[in-house]
């Protein structure tokens, strides 16, 4: 079986954005870019089952500009065995991003896609879900225990008040949650041995699909601060402020 692994480059999670000066977006002029920190567990997830044999091939893919290869080459670096760079220089969103994702899957036919439950930096968590519908294919959504057994995955979901366990028969969509496992480094020895490693070059059109932005941010702004918080003498004072100010009781 073949896992398929879309990988999205994004500000890395560790730096403090910063809005553009005309607020028409987050600035990302030398501003240090890393995987999606979701993506990143989609590829330890990926690389535990084929040392489990249970995956032959693990293809990773990334809809995105030129530098995006250094996060195809990371994923490569940590056990991944080739990539494909989508190119484009489009802002991309999760519908077109899906489109491209059918297009690769039908050119590739995995058994398993394995996504990053949601992009940090969009926050949108809708592109596994669209290539789902795409496809036709099961999906199980925010994962934090993949089990393949033949044709089917057992995938337990993170869900409000506890866990929940789904059989999805295969080809299936899964997304990564936060709790799937905990990812590993690339060492140095695989990080020159992915500099060997096949990453091919395509177009968005060479999968028919159309990466347009469908999308007009009318404005970003940073988050208010925090006021700061006051000391109260007694319950009493409190529950009056919680009334009277908060208007929350
Ligand atoms: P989103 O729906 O934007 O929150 O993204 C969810 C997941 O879809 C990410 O964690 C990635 O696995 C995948 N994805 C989103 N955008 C891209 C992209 N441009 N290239 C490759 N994968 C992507």
């Amino acid at each position: 079986m073949k896992i398929l692994l879309p990988v999205k480059r994004v500000v890395d999670a560790n730096v403090k954005v910063r809005v553009k000066a005309d607020g028409s977006a987050v600035e990302l002029a030398n501003v240090k870019m890393a995987m999606n920190p979701f993506d990143e567990i989609a590829v330890e997830e990926a690389i535990r089952l084929k040392e489990a044999g249970k995956a032959e091939e693990i293809i990773v893919v990334s809809v995105g500009p030129q530098q995006a290869q250094e996060t195809l080459r990371t994923a490569l670096a940590t056990g991944a065995d080739r990539a494909i760079l989508v190119k484009t220089d489009e802002q991309t969103e999760p519908l077109g991003v899906a489109k491209v994702l059918k297009g690769v899957v039908d050119a590739e036919q995995p058994g398993l896609v394995i996504l990053g439950k949601q992009a940090i930096d969009d926050d949108s968590n809708q592109t596994g879900q669209m290539l789902a519908a795409l496809l036709g294919w099961a999906q199980g959504t925010f994962a934090s225990k993949v089990v393949i057994d033949g044709d089917k995955a057992m995938v337990t979901r993170e869900v409000d008040g506890g866990l929940q366990t789904v059989e999805l028969k295969m080809p299936a969509i899964v997304t990564a949650d936060l709790r799937l496992n905990q990812p590993r480094y690339a060492s140095l020895p695989n990080i020159m041995k992915a500099k060997k490693k096949q990453l091919d070059e395509k177009s968005p059109a060479d999968y028919g699909a159309d990466v347009k932005p469908r999308l007009k941010v009318i404005k970003t702004e940073e988050p208010s601060g925090r006021k700061a918080g006051v000391k109260v003498k007694s319950v009493a004072e409190l529950v009056d402020k919680l009334k009277n100010e908060a208007g929350v009781l």
